[in-house]
């Protein structure tokens, strides 16, 4: 792997430094971004480390359910990636250790917010905003007319032609249903869902999945970080990319470690390369175009630029808490699940 081999002798000053520290421990990771970088930060982590990796990827509201269940015996050591809201929501129900990685000073502003505001228990890692991508050749052999807004996505003409995630198992649909309640109000963001939910033909688990589908031809537009659809697109899609009218929210993804991990001083050298110039760049380099914490490291190229999307004013503590999402994720259950037409969940 080029990326890997790129990496040279500094790396190897500083694996020396990690065996002395954690010597051949293995380290379970679970991992919400993309599987393509996943695969690629096990692979440049133990190379850079000798450690043995267990990285399974997930989607961030199935991470949750994961490290609450195992509360009284962790198996996981790191929860790597997701929504930060959810990992504030951790957070709030006492199951993350605190630490904080030694390239804190480094990060950008909006990420040592976030690492204040976890009480220390997790660390903002990426930012990307909320949007959705549609195939153009989709549309027009449905020929039906593109969508700018939210609001056009109630409209009949897009009846089973759109997929978005489940809040329930995906962050990027929590940030959806957190960022239309700070745009709309809670009552009009709720009657707002279940229109949209009449022109819904899946509800996946995972928050990529509809643009993916959206890329393949399979549906006509997919919900999802702007981020993902720049993948997609990248890849070759008949994809366009929009940041709706109205304006929009964004995430900040973070990485923390379970509290009563077994294995601490691995999973606090994963943190700190994690937050790495060397470890952010895994991103760009596994195709992923999210906008790194460290201000040393570089931009993916494709990466959007989100000073020019109109944006909220993303409000984390009030929907990182465990009441509002237990509420929150209710009312989507009985309001807008319950009561939409499709289509088994994926
Ligand atoms: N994909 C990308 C590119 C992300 O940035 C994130 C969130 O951090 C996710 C997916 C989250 O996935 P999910 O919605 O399946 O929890």
């Amino acid at each position: 792997m080029k990326f890997i081999a790129s990496l040279g002798a500094g790396a190897a000053v500083w694996l020396s430094l990690s065996l002395n520290a954690a010597s051949a421990q293995d380290l379970n990771v679970l991992c919400a971004v993309q599987v393509e970088w996943c695969q690629m930060m096990e692979a440049v982590f133990e190379e850079k480390t000798g450690l043995d990796v267990s990285m399974e990827r997930r989607s961030t509201g199935e991470i949750l359910d994961r490290v609450r269940a195992e509360r009284a015996a962790p198996k996981i050591d790191v929860w790597w990636g997701g929504t930060g809201d959810t990992h504030l929501q951790a957070a709030g129900e006492d199951l993350l250790e605190p630490y904080q990685p030694k390239n804190f000073e480094d990060t950008l502003p909006w990420a040592q917010n976030f690492f204040l505001m976890s009480g220390g228990k997790a660390a903002g890692i990426y930012a990307g905003a909320l949007g959705f991508g549609y195939n153009s050749d989709f549309l027009a052999e449905h020929g039906v007319a593109a969508p700018s807004c939210w609001k056009d996505l109630t409209a009949p003409r897009y009846k089973g032609l759109v997929q978005m995630p489940n809040p329930n198992s995906s962050g990027t649909a929590y940030t959806m249903l957190a960022t239309l309640v700070q745009l709309l109000g809670e009552d009009e963001a709720f009657e707002y869902l279940a229109a949209l939910a009449k022109n819904i033909d899946r509800f996946t688990t995972s928050g990529a999945a509809p643009v993916q589908a959206a890329a393949r031809g399979e549906t006509g537009i997919g919900i999802s970080f702007i981020h993902d659809a720049v993948t997609q697109k990248l890849a070759g899609a008949p994809m366009v990319i929009v940041a709706p009218c109205e304006g929009t929210g964004y995430e900040i993804g973070a990485v923390s470690i379970v509290k009563g991990t077994r294995n601490p001083e691995a999973a606090r050298l994963f943190v700190d390369f994690a937050l790495s110039p060397e470890g952010q760049e895994t991103c760009a380099a596994s195709g992923q175009n999210q906008i790194p914490a460290n201000a040393k490291a570089s931009l993916p190229p494709a990466a959007p630029d989100i000073s020019l999307i109109r944006m909220v004013d993303y409000d984390f503590a009030t929907f990182g808490s465990p009441d509002q999402r237990r509420r929150l994720l209710d009312r989507f259950d009985k309001e807008v699940l319950q009561t939409a037409t499709p289509v088994a969940t994926q």
